[in-house]
């Protein structure tokens, strides 16, 4: 038997699981329990209608044709950029740029700014909780500028050690790199300290909120970031598309990275000129469908609230780290003060896959591995995790079924409790 909760009180989010179609189909012919959406999440159907529907009535190309429906198509363009400026409160439109995602808006900074900003001997600092994709372009960088990077330790809870973080900041630090929330923790960042203290030494910030824009209310002003970057297959919108927030005074003065239609101004052999800002940098057709999916799930999610979405995911995250700590032979990894709802955990004796493996002949998707976090788990010595994470669909049946998952891999294993 649980414990009463207190889910219940969150009627605004109770209920929405409705909304997702594939979470009424079975897998291994039982009731999907879908906690794996660190990695991606489900798309409800007002996502699929919103992407069905520009196909159906609205496609052409955008910002190039003089008829109707490339008007159109480019209004509704448009409007999914000025969406993104609302969930980030940005200033200004024009300091939204489509990317296909959390990755390849780092890789703009990167080889955009990084490549006219860095040279040798510059420092750039990241933390030891970065996915792989806010690691592997400032190695890129580095390899290419002489710039050095510069790793913030994690402590044993899961935390940045602040302490470091001030003593490797200095007069060489150019950039510093951070996830607002780890993918392989759950620990929340304190995002706007570290932006404040780099800012003293004149460095720029990125935020890597792939893991921040679905779970809490993301204010790009009142952080005071340069740049933050985000997926919105995260987000409950579809895969292909995301977008890069750039400070616009910095925006504004940085140079192509890819080129090709619709970023230019004129095109001779001799030389080309580039287009305005966000433009410069939205080279060829994007992915137009995306955006106008992207733009239904941020409104899908701000009917909702993000801060109601968030109180509810805290509930879950908090009546499953209780149920999990009960089960013996278990160890989160990451137990920082402040959470969001991802759960990573080892099981004495049962390998993170096997555990993956037998969860799914339940029904139960989570993840099992390094969660693109080589060095994290370098750091504690494992190699991976068994990772559950939770999204707004997510209820306390779900944690049931995880929690029973668990026990009968234990009992498989013979590493649990063999009576119950
Ligand atoms: N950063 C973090 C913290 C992530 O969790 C992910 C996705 N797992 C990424 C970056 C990369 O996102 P994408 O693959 O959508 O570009």
């Amino acid at each position: 038997m649980n414990a009463p909760t207190i889910l219940g009180t969150h009627a605004p989010v109770l209920g929405r699981a409705a909304d997702f179609p594939i979470l009424s189909r079975p897998v291994q012919g039982r009731r999907l329990v879908y906690l794996d959406n660190g990695a991606t999440t489900q798309k409800p159907i007002q996502v699929i209608e919103a992407e069905r529907q520009f196909y159906e009535q609205s496609n052409a190309n955008i910002h190039r044709g003089v008829h109707w429906l490339s008007q159109h198509a480019t209004d509704l363009y448009e409007q999914g950029r000025e969406r993104v400026r609302s969930l980030l409160n940005a200033a200004r439109h024009e300091e939204i740029v489509f990317t296909r995602g959390t990755t390849e808006a780092i890789n703009l900074v990167a080889f955009s700014w990084g490549l006219s900003a860095l040279k040798q001997g510059d420092e750039i600092i990241l933390t030891g909780m970065e996915h792989h994709s806010n690691i592997v372009p400032w190695q890129l960088l580095c390899e290419r500028t002489g710039a050095v990077l510069r790793v913030v330790p994690v402590t044993d809870s899961g935390e940045l050690d602040m302490d470091s973080y001030r003593a490797l900041l200095g007069s060489r630090t150019r950039l510093v790199g951070v996830t607002h929330i780890s993918n392989a923790l759950g620990t929340i960042n304190p995002v706007a300290e570290m932006i404040r203290l780099a800012h003293e030494v004149g460095a720029k910030v990125l935020v890597d909120g792939a893991q921040a824009v679905a779970h809490e209310v993301v204010d790009v002003q009142a952080l005071d970031c340069d740049f933050y970057a985000f997926s919105g297959h995260k987000l409950y919108g579809p895969t292909g598309i995301g977008a890069l927030y750039a400070r616009y005074d910095i925006l504004k003065d940085m140079q192509p990275w890819q080129g090709g239609g619709d970023m230019i101004h004129t095109v001779s052999f001799e030389r080309s000129t580039y287009a305005d800002v966000p433009q410069r940098f939205e080279a060829g057709t994007p992915n137009i469908a995306g955006v106008v999916g992207l733009d239904a799930a941020i409104r899908y999610v701000q009917e909702i609230g993000l801060d109601v979405i968030a109180a509810y995911e805290q509930s879950l995250l908090s009546i499953a780290t209780a149920q999990l700590e009960q089960l013996p032979g278990i160890r989160l990894i990451g137990t920082a003060a402040h959470k969001a709802g991802i759960l990573s955990f080892v099981v004495d004796g049962i390998h993170p896959h096997d555990l993956g493996t037998i969860l799914d002949m339940e029904g139960v998707a989570i993840r099992a591995g390094h969660h693109c976090a080589m060095p994290l788990m370098t750091r504690f010595g494992i190699p991976g995790t068994a990772r559950a994470s939770f999204a707004l669909y997510n209820t306390q049946e779900d944690i049931d079924a995880l929690i029973a998952g668990l026990r009968k891999a234990q009992k498989l294993f013979g590493t649990g409790p063999q009576d119950d």
